[in-house]
């Protein structure tokens, strides 16, 4: 306890705690000169300098009426902390109505709250109880982090959890003994209080920009891998997807399925009922398909009206009846086209070894497809592995 009382000295650590921040914000907002145009970020980055307002008033105190410091810090750190939650939930595309109208109610109350603490019993450890309890109310949607998708953001959500763990705490020995809880106060309490305010800074500007880059990396991964209008694979990604499910299917000898597919006289369709017809065509030929497939098939749009399928561990029946299934729910059109359309099909089925290329594949299927097109349309053709 010695150690702590003698290393610790809230105010150095305050102050540099601010030095630190905006260092670390000019340096951010010159690299993120465009990025910070996105909302979720600007929303954090008005959480955290609402936030080092609200801290370099707690360093004037005494300097300045203690009224303000403490109505003033306090009012801020609530606007802070419910920024920071916004800005997260922005960022997972979970900022809905409910938890708009709870912001809404939030901010107020909390504020109104404590002044209310300060009207009626003005006491510091009442305050700091009100104070820690009323954060982790803030703070509770980013438990949700913790269930995210990845590491990272499971990691920064249990970082939330501690900040939420440690008010907690401090709020309940606050309100239930007679330990000082109070930020001058040297001791545990103390030190409790700035890792927190510590963790509240620095690592979470650091693990909210590094979930920003994450998200907005895997956006740009999506784009450069699918294809924008029907969100099947584009060509390249099929391949190197491919790659490794033929090697799969070589080594546990496990047939492999693969259709190609084009849209019969689709620039008529074009013509007759003008391009964005056309566009809901191409959609609703690749939801039809979606729903047929399963997990480990890989579905390409090559371009225009052509489309290819590689079906895992699916044998010449199953891939026969998939084609025709598909022919057959074609003839009902969908309610949202005003024109019935066809397509034409070539079916390719073989046990792939370690030398099977999806080219030779592709090459095979799509001498299939043409004769099915020269031999009147609307029909599937498989092709036979000479
Ligand atoms: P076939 O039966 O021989 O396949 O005749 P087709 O008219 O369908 O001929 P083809 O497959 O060569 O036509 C492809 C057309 O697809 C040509 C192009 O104008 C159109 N197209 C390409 N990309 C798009 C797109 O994204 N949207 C729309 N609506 N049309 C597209
Ligand atoms: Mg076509």
């Amino acid at each position: 306890m010695t150690i702590i009382n003698i290393l610790l000295d809230s105010t150095t650590i305050l102050i540099f705690l601010g030095i630190g921040y905006l260092f670390t914000f000019i340096l951010i907002s010159a690299y993120w000169h465009d990025v910070i145009k996105a909302l979720p970020v600007r929303t954090f980055f008005l959480a955290k300098c609402i936030q080092s307002c609200s801290w370099f008033l707690v360093v004037l105190r005494g300097e300045i009426p203690d009224f303000l410091t403490i109505s003033a810090a306090n009012s801020l750190m609530f606007i802070g902390a419910s920024l920071e939650s916004i800005a997260y939930l922005r960022l997972r595309n979970e900022w809905s109505r409910g938890f708009k109208w709870m912001y809404r109610l939030l901010i107020p109350l909390s504020i109104a709250g404590f002044h209310l603490v300060m009207l009626i019993h003005n006491q510091e450890n009442l305050r700091i109880a009100y104070c820690s309890l009323a954060l982790p109310v803030i703070l509770a949607p980013l438990y949700r982090l913790t269930k995210g998708p990845s590491l990272l953001m499971k990691v920064i959500g249990y970082i939330y959890l501690f900040v939420i763990a440690a008010n907690l705490i401090r709020g309940a020995t606050a309100l239930l003994t007679d330990v000082s809880a109070s930020f001058y106060t040297p001791g545990i309490y103390q030190l409790v209080y700035l890792v927190t305010i510590y963790i509240l800074t620095i690592l979470s500007i650091m693990g909210f920009l590094l979930l920003w880059k994450e998200k907005s990396s895997q956006e740009l991964l999506h784009y450069a891998s699918y294809d924008d209008l029907t969100g099947t694979l584009n060509r390249r990604t099929f391949t190197a997807k491919a790659k490794p499910l033929l090697a799969s299917c070589a080594r546990k000898k496990e047939a492999v399925s693969y259709l190609l597919f084009d849209i019969d006289s689709f620039k008529g369709i074009n013509d007759t009922y003008g391009h964005h017809t056309g566009d809901l065509v191409l959609k609703d030929i690749t939801k039809r398909f979606k729903r047929q497939l399963g997990e480990d098939d890989l579905f390409v749009r090559y371009g225009g009206d052509e489309f290819g399928i590689l079906l895992s561990g699916k044998n010449e029946l199953e891939s026969t009846e998939l084609a025709e299934r598909i022919k057959t729910t074609l003839e009902t059109a969908s309610s949202s086209l005003p024109v019935p359309y066809t397509i034409s099909i070539g079916v390719l089925t073989l046990v792939p070894d370690q030398l099977t290329h999806m080219e030779s594949i592709y090459t095979r299927c799509d001498q299939a497809l043409y004769t099915a097109k020269r031999n009147g349309r609307n029909r599937i053709y498989r092709s036979q592995i000479s």
